[in-house]
């Protein structure tokens, strides 16, 4: 009987692997509640994420205008791509213009989800990330497994072998010599790149800013070398200002990372604005589905901050591991957003919503209060609706015909007692067995609890 893809995977999942991934969770995880609550003693936050929610509960549309006309007076190009395949021609098209051959990247989700990095290097462009766990993964072909630590399924011997491997540096697991080493290593990268691409955290539309945080400050270095800085962006990501700024800023790192804040956080209003700054800077607006979104029941998964909190916290995130999930954007945030950004191929990742307990931990930690639970129930009726195939659904389907037919429910219900006399501890295989293995079932009392609500209940 087939498994979902997911479990598949778990279950080949390397156990270092498993424990890497579940410690960095839960350490975040704890991290964050932590700060929270010694930052804001009475509520740990609770009316700051009611406003953040608040702030992109409206103006989409008036955002990114404001912003449009604010980074154009501002000397930026502003370019608007409907997919990634147009994303990528856009920047491919500004780095052939200037015969560009080097790119230093910041850190950017947008980038990995138009797969950026292979199309330019597929093209003769040298790619180099700048983050350090960007670097780790490139190195070795790998992809993030998560937003915000992309590195956190590799363990720090990995990271020294791979450094060995590709000459930066000969093998040596301390953590402190490790980023000593990525900081030699991206210097000359610094010097000889020609453009920068970046994504953006936020673009304030008042100012016509993009707002980038790291804890690296690799996003500056990269500006001191390029003379081109090429921002790319969802159209989501723009704020009203610098005021409600603020808001996004204190709850960042704090949901991140347990951090107060990033360590670096650039405001770049345009090129040439500060000392060694790029002479040029292009903004890409990408939409690829998100407006398909917005006009429909899980727009409130477009206030997403990126922050990763909920991945962080959700008990199959940590069993399974971002790559689990087969797309950029892992955990209760990518079972959401990823199927309704696939567009056409949805079925494909018709799994994903199923890969959830429900136990709502995910929204207790958003600090844009995303109600992703109730996003994934519609999500998962919406694939049903479709008539979207998911392995393991036929399992179900005796379960689903009893559980939708209350008269039928009714029937069955007293004989369930029966189950009591199987020999189900037995189970070893398929489906049941899987489950078994698991769990304990409880007595099942054919329906007494039912006889008691009728006598008992108002
Ligand atoms: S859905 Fe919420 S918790 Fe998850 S990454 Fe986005 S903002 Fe953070």
């Amino acid at each position: 009987m087939a498994i979902q893809p997911i479990d598949k995977f778990c279950e080949n999942l390397n156990p270092r692997v498993k424990a890497a991934v579940h410690a960095a969770s839960v350490g975040s995880t704890n991290a964050r509640a932590q700060i929270l609550k010694k930052a804001y003693p009475a509520d740990s936050g609770e009316k700051l994420r009611a406003l953040a929610n608040a702030i992109r509960s409206s103006g989409w549309t008036e955002n990114l205008e404001t912003a449009y006309e604010s980074l154009e007076r501002n000397g930026v190009k502003v370019l608007f791509a409907k997919d990634a395949a147009e994303a990528r021609s856009m920047i491919y098209e500004i780095a052939a213009k200037r015969s560009a051959k080097n790119v230093v990247k910041v850190k950017s989700m947008t980038t990995e989800e138009i797969e950026l990095n292979s199309f330019l290097i597929s093209k003769g462009i040298d790619v180099v990330e700048t983050d350090l766990g960007e670097l780790i993964i490139q190195l070795d072909g790998d992809k993030p497994s998560h937003i915000v630590k992309p590195a956190i399924h590799r363990r720090r011997d990995d990271i020294a072998k791979s450094f060995e491997k590709f000459g930066i540096a000969a093998y040596d697991d301390n953590p402190e010599h490790i980023t000593l080493n990525a900081r030699k290593y991206l210097r000359k990268k610094y010097f000889n790149a020609d453009i920068v691409v970046s994504g953006a955290n936020y673009i304030l539309a008042r100012e016509g800013t993009v707002v980038l945080a790291t804890n690296e400050g690799n996003a500056r270095f990269s500006m001191a070398g390029a003379k081109t800085h090429i921002a790319i962006a969802g159209f989501e990501k723009t704020i009203p200002s610098a005021r409600e700024l603020a808001v996004f800023l204190n709850l960042l790192a704090r949901s991140a990372t347990g951090q107060n804040y990033t360590v670096y956080t650039d405001f770049v209003s345009g090129p040439g604005t500060a000392k060694n700054s790029p002479e040029e800077m292009f903004v890409i607006f990408l939409d690829n589905g998100r407006s398909r979104i917005l006009g429909s029941e899980f727009a409130d998964i477009l206030k997403c901050m990126r922050c990763g909190a909920c991945m962080n916290r959700c008990p199959v995130f940590r069993l399974v591991s971002g790559h689990a999930y087969r797309t950029v954007y892992p955990g209760p945030l990518g079972i959401v957003l990823s199927p309704l950004l696939a567009g056409g191929d949805i079925d494909k990742l018709a799994d994903l919503p199923k890969a959830c307990t429900l136990c709502g931990a995910c929204a207790d930690v958003c600090p844009a209060k995303i109600p992703l639970p109730d996003l994934v129930l519609k999500l998962r009726d919406t694939l049903k609706r479709n008539g979207a195939k998911v392995p393991n659904d036929i399992n179900f389907l005796p379960w689903s015909l009893l559980a939708s037919s209350p008269k039928i429910w009714r029937l069955v219900i007293p004989l369930n007692k029966i189950a009591n006399f199987l020999p189900l501890k037995f189970a070893r295989f398929g489906t049941l067995g899987r489950w078994i293995k698991s769990r304990t079932l409880p007595k099942l009392r054919g329906g007494e609890f039912r006889k008691w609500l009728k006598k008992n209940g108002r």
